[in-house]
């Protein structure tokens, strides 16, 4: 891929663009509308008229998104509301999904609770050989790359080309990479979703979602599901989410050098058994991800010995919060076997935050060479 097709959104644009459609005397931070009554007098026109469907906090929120995405966005309180809103808006009863078996649990659950129920048929494959098998008959595909937690990846051009073939769409979860890392709708993807809890946040002080789509009948499906079922973000989470994503393009790329640089520090620690990080040149999904992703994340997996061994070492980093989710400036860890993932008791999910790399790995290391 060359530089020209890894290009990304144009960040110093995105840091003035409420500035520059400004007028004297306005404030330059994003006000913050909490109001679900609008003055309506008369017939209500197309001004702004209940809460559950306009809001100019969420508009410029989306506004900044869509600069993000290069495409009209629609944000959720969670990234479950996302996806909720993704395959409820996209499937009906008789027709078929497919979606990873190692994908974020919680989208699987979604699916088999009360997709199912409704007479959607879900299949469900491994993310490693999720091309296997092909995709005729598949009205949605969902796809999620890295995966969370295994990072195996997907071939998104590939599968988006194919399903298209075959007459299906794709929705991808690109909560991992954000926008900044990885950018599903240039490769094919018809719609992206994810969670701004983690990375685009930032901060690990709100639950927000979007949906991202550049087809217009997708959009307004996904819009009339939020308006309908009530699914929408509070004022406030969305004014957070806002100011969390000025900075992201600089705790992204700070977050994103120090895991390239710890990654293979990690490797070669004596405690550490495996690595999995789609940087390392040995990683199984090195090639792909060289290809498809703009940078290589901030997530990475560390296999330790046992689970006693994987605990010593993150509850005696003090640089490490002992925390499920991931993509805050703080650096956390976990056991994802605590939550039944398909793990090694030692496998250790690691989320690298913005603390300076060297002060970073010295903590690491530390708590590292205290496991015996
Ligand atoms: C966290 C997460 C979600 C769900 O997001 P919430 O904001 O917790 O609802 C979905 N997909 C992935 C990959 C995630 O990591």
């Amino acid at each position: 891929m060359d530089d020209t097709e890894r290009q990304g959104p144009d960040m110093g644009a995105f840091l003035h663009l409420r500035g520059n459609a400004l007028s004297k005397g306005d404030p330059v931070a994003l006000p913050l509308v909490q109001s679900s009554m609008y003055h309506l007098p008369g017939e209500p026109g197309s001004f702004s008229n209940y809460g559950r469907v306009h809001n100019a906090t969420w508009v410029a929120l989306e506004h900044a998104l869509e600069h993000l995405e290069a495409a009209p966005c629609r944000v959720f309180p969670s990234g479950m509301g996302a996806i909720s809103a993704a395959l409820f808006a996209t499937l009906k009863a008789g027709q078929r999904l497919l979606i990873p078996g190692d994908g974020y649990y919680v989208t699987r659950l979604l699916s088999d609770r009360y997709l199912r129920q409704l007479g959607v048929e879900v299949v469900e494959r491994p993310t490693a050989e999720f091309a296997a098998g092909g995709f005729a008959g598949f009205d949605v595909v969902f796809l999620e790359t890295p995966s969370n937690p295994g990072l195996d990846l997907i071939d998104l051009a590939a599968v988006a080309g194919a399903v298209r073939a075959a007459g299906g769409i794709t929705i991808c979860d690109n909560t991992t990479m954000t926008p900044l890392g990885q950018r599903p709708l240039d490769l094919g993807i018809d719609m992206v979703v994810a969670s701004d809890t983690k990375a685009m946040g930032g901060h690990s002080d709100l639950l927000m979602g979007h949906v991202a789509t550049r087809d217009s009948d997708l959009l307004q499906a996904v819009d009339d599901w939020r308006r309908i079922s009530g699914a929408i973000p509070g004022p406030h989470e969305a004014w957070l989410l806002h100011r969390g994503l000025e900075t992201l393009e600089v705790r992204y790329d700070r977050m994103c050098s120090s895991a390239e640089v710890l990654a293979p520090r990690l490797a070669q620690h004596p405690v550490v058994r495996a690595v999995r990080y789609p940087g390392l040149p040995t990683d199984p999904a090195h090639n792909l991800a060289r290809g498809q992703m703009q940078r290589f994340g901030f997530l990475m997996s560390l296999t330790l010995e046992n689970a006693v061994k994987a605990e010593r070492f993150i509850n005696t980093c003090p640089l490490l919060r002992p925390a499920t989710s991931f993509g805050g400036v703080h650096s956390s860890a976990e056991r994802r076997i605590r939550w039944g993932d398909a793990v090694d008791p030692g496998f250790v999910r690691l989320s690298i935050g913005c603390e300076p790399v060297e002060e970073l790995w010295q903590a690491l290391k530390t708590s590292l060479d205290g496991v015996v």
